[in-house]
């Protein structure tokens, strides 16, 4: 029986029901075949199905244009933070790292292994003192590229815009924003994602790159973050996550039942708009982030004393909703609405923290 929860967790998130339901019913027997999807070999043609009708709805949901190959990987967001650097210092090995946050910082971190990283300020202040984003950078034009991070999972910072890099390829970290509104490819050299929130389960990342980019790879890159070695091996060079590929094709199918990138865009930002609406109405709440920069995945909030955050978890926790406890970095609360989350359950939380401020306030 289904228990009424909401999980508000930043990642592994929740995935959309109907999704779990399915992967439900046919765990055991997928297709009539009396085996499980995990259960097959990934170069059978079962499951090359499976791997490739994944692939055609992710590029028909994002609009992917034919001279970028969509790569699914193994390693997470961190794995990539790896494999971009050694993907694109091989010919010049200098980058501009733009950095707004804890996940930004880290792939600074990974980079400079590789080669000479410029870290460039992303954030910067409003007159009233808010958290905003920079709008123009010291690029150098003679970088191998650009690094950005278009939705900080930590801090709840996201662009309502893209980086004009000019011609310098544009790679971006949209682990915790893929798939949450409609995005032009065209725009980007790379774009990664770990999967374990708007995508899948975790074990899996997904890499958007543009063909031009796959000749400069660092000769010590291992084959299995070499992205040509994996173009040219559709991406199983070795074994990949092949039943975390297959669930994130359900996610890709039903995303298209909700009428895809545009339809589940509008639903975000109605879903953000009502927690921040909220927040910035109460005066037992608040988030310091400029309206513009505010994400509609990760929404961190602040209790007016920080001495009632346990209480606030634990009473959240009985009301069915889970998950709200801020990162450590930045503590507070954080409440992330990925795609799965319905609006309901943004309703269910925003009832709840009235009630809750009523109380303790
Ligand atoms: N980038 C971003 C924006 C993230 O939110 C995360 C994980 N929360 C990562 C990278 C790291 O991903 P992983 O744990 O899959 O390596």
């Amino acid at each position: 029986m289904d228990k009424l929860v909401y999980n508000f967790s930043a990642g592994p998130a929740m995935l959309p029901v109907e999704v779990m339901k399915q992967a439900q019913a046919e765990f055991r027997d997928f297709n009539g075949l009396g085996v499980s999807v995990m259960e097959l070999s990934h170069r059978g043609a079962d499951y090359m199905a499976v791997a490739a009708q994944a692939e055609r709805d992710l590029r028909e949901l994002m609009q992917i244009p034919d001279n970028y190959k969509v790569l699914f990987l193994q390693g997470g967001g961190r794995g990539q933070f790896a494999a971009v650097p050694l993907n694109l210092m091989g010919k010049n090995a200098k980058a501009d790292y733009i950095v707004t946050g804890q996940w930004s910082k880290s792939a600074v971190a990974e980079a400079e292994k590789v080669g000479k990283v410029r870290v460039l300020d992303g954030l910067q202040k409003t007159a009233d003192g808010r958290q905003a984003l920079a709008t123009g950078w010291d690029l150098d034009p003679t970088a191998a590229y650009v690094h950005y991070c278009p939705n900080e999972t930590v801090e709840g910072i996201e662009y309502d815009f893209i980086p004009d890099t000019g011609d310098v390829p544009l790679v971006a970290d949209m682990s915790s924003t893929i798939l949450s509104r409609p995005v032009d490819v065209s725009r980007f050299g790379i774009i990664y994602a770990g999967a374990q929130k708007n995508i899948g389960p975790s074990g899996l990342a997904v890499v958007i790159v543009r063909d031009d980019l796959l000749a400069q790879a660092c000769p010590q890159t291992p084959a299995i973050l070499d992205y040509a070695a994996m173009a040219k091996a559709d991406s199983m060079l070795n074994t990949p996550p092949t039943y975390a590929w297959y669930l994130s094709g359900l996610v890709f199918q039903w995303l298209k039942r909700q009428g895809g990138l545009a339809a589940i865009g509008e639903r975000n930002q109605a879903k953000a708009e009502l927690l921040y609406g909220f927040v910035d109405a109460s005066d037992f709440y608040r988030n310091d982030i400029a309206p513009s920069a505010r994400s509609w995945m990760n929404v961190p909030f602040w209790l007016k004393d920080d001495a009632l955050n346990d209480a606030f978890l634990k009473e959240a926790k009985a009301a069915g909703l889970l998950a709200l406890k801020g990162h450590r970095i930045v503590g507070g609360m954080r409440a992330s609405l990925y795609n799965a989350m319905p609006i309901e359950g943004v309703q269910a939380l925003v009832s709840f923290m009235d009630k809750f401020a009523k109380q303790h306030g």
